[in-house]
């Protein structure tokens, strides 16, 4: 087990799961449920984590999740329902959960 990719937001750390598991490669989220004990640890510490299982898909799950967070601007898209501007490593817009493109 390695711990891959930390964001405050566990959007972004579910999202960087879906992105792994698309490639096959398995990780858990970790404090998924901690926030709400924010007032007892340093808050870096609630943070939800994702986790490798394989330590072995270390190079190739941080090479996807580089692409896929520093893609930014280069297919930004707006959110059709909210008019969010998300990020293109996203399917679903951050702020309401709408799909990228409700008609597919
Ligand atoms: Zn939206």
């Amino acid at each position: 087990m390695k711990p891959v990719y930390t964001h405050p937001n566990l959007f972004f750390v579910t999202n960087a799961k879906n992105i792994l598991q698309h490639y096959s490669i398995k990780a858990i989220i970790q404090h998924e449920y901690l926030s709400g004990a924010a007032g007892d640890l340093a808050p870096i510490d609630t943070w939800p984590e994702l986790w490798l299982v394989d330590e072995a898909d270390y190079p190739r799950a941080k090479t996807l999740l580089d692409e896929a967070f520093n893609e930014q601007n280069a297919d930004d898209w707006h959110c059709s329902r909210c008019g969010e501007n998300n990020d293109a490593a996203f399917e679903l817009c951050w702020q309401c959960g709408q799909d990228r493109d409700p008609s597919l």
